[in-house]
């Protein structure tokens, strides 16, 4: 992973900290369950394979689970089998 995703990883975990310091939840905006610091991943809404970018409106928070699960799949494809379980 490549400077500013590392910036941006670094910079939203930071704000992540704090809330829960502040006694909020983290939520994995894919199956929304509540998570910890170390189940934080920073999804790539559009892959990167698929011309997605690094910016802050292709990312979203979701746990380990759904970022494996999702790959390189398009939120089209991903979002029926999420309610599959
Ligand atoms: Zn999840």
């Amino acid at each position: 992973m490549s400077g500013y995703y590392e910036i941006l990883r670094r910079a939203i975990k930071k704000n992540l900290r704090k809330q829960l310091e502040q006694g909020k939840l983290i939520t994995c905006q894919y199956c929304k369950k509540n998570i910890t610091l170390k189940e934080f991943t920073l999804d790539h809404v559009i892959a990167k394979s698929k011309g997605g970018k690094n910016k802050k409106s292709n990312l979203i928070i979701a746990c380990k689970n759904c970022n494996e699960r999702k790959g390189n799949k398009s939120l089209e494809e991903f979002l029926p089998l999420m309610t599959k379980d």
